[in-house]
């Protein structure tokens, strides 16, 4: 299948102020990211906050753009000013409750990006509003209710629907269920995979958590300090990851079967600033099993047992 998103070799930098004075410092918050999406399947960003996921969801949306690299979307370049294309990318949040406005009912919340963005009527717009609120599983009597009337699954569901209303193909999900209990995780999770059976949908993933996206990911990059580190098929990645922060990530995630219990790769330290990213392989000093040669080299990702691992020592 084609794909509907292409990123080659995406950069993100910013100046920041270290003092009044002094010249500013270059943050390299994202470096050298290639991926794609393709209709139907999700690709996940897995990492710890501050591994570049956010900067990510920022040039997909189309909010910022990048530095350096290349960013096409339904085969056009993604620049902010082209209206046409943003609204082929949405994007659902962690919080609803932060990106759902209180002051407006659920059906008019629905119906605003219809109002903004074509010429549909008032009755074609409740009419498309009522059909997408029993497509997220809500209730009719639900569209003359507030969001703070809902539960925070039932929130996520008027977000998932609002970002639907426009046709989008591609939907940025970032965190969307780490904010709910396990149990309404799996529900939204679940109505996320009909969704995108239904609507034909491509999905990036973002999570600091590999477990929430073990059942809706297709592929997984796991990045660290800006940089994919591991990126491939997920059920490849799962069973067996090469990189040994993966190998830390997915051994701090909870597994039903006891006996296939992984043993637990404690990490040293904390996730350095990005504003002195260390050098060699940014993960030397926290990695089990560097050796003085990780300093000194940046690994460059290599395919490694069908995915890209960047590690001198994978194989
Ligand atoms: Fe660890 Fe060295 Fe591999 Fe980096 S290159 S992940 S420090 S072994």
């Amino acid at each position: 299948m084609s794909t509907v998103l292409q990123a080659t070799d995406l950069t993100r930098t910013y100046e920041v102020k270290r003092s009044v004075f002094g010249a500013p410092a270059l943050v390299r918050a994202l470096n050298g990211v290639s991926f794609e999406l393709t209709p139907g399947k999700t690709l996940a960003v897995v990492g710890e906050s501050g591994c570049g996921k956010s900067t990510l969801a920022r040039l997909v949306t189309m909010i910022e753009e990048p530095s350096s690299g290349f960013l096409t979307i339904d085969g056009r370049p993604a620049v902010h000013t082209d209206k046409d294309l943003r609204r082929t990318v949405q994007i659902v949040f962690q919080n609803p409750y932060g990106s759902l406005n209180p002051r407006q009912k659920v059906g008019s919340i629905l119906e605003e990006p219809l109002k903004i963005n074509t010429a549909d009527n008032a009755e074609t717009r409740r009419q498309k509003a009522r059909a997408m609120m029993e497509r997220v599983g809500l209730r009719p009597e639900h569209y003359d209710r507030y969001p703070h009337m809902f539960s925070g699954g039932q929130r996520q569901r008027i977000a998932i629907a609002r970002a639907l209303m426009l046709n989008p193909k591609i939907l940025v999900l970032d965190e969307p269920v780490s904010a709910l209990d396990l149990s309404i995780q799996a529900q939204v999770l679940n109505l996320l995979i009909d969704l995108q059976a239904e609507f034909g949908l491509a999905y990036l993933f973002i999570s600091h958590d590999l477990s929430v996206v073990k059942h809706i990911a297709d592929e997984v990059m796991v990045m660290y300090l800006g940089r994919p580190v591991e990126s491939g098929p997920a059920e490849t990645v799962f069973a067996a990851p090469k990189h040994p922060y993966t190998q830390a990530l997915l051994s701090a995630t909870p597994v039903a079967d006891p006996a296939k219990k992984r043993e637990r790769v404690q990490l040293e330290g904390e996730l350095p600033s990005p504003l002195s990213i260390p050098s060699g392989c940014a993960f030397h000093p926290r990695c089990p099993i560097a050796i003085p040669k990780c300093a000194k080299v940046i690994p460059a990702e290599r395919l490694v047992a069908r995915r890209q691992v960047a590690c001198i020592l994978a194989e």
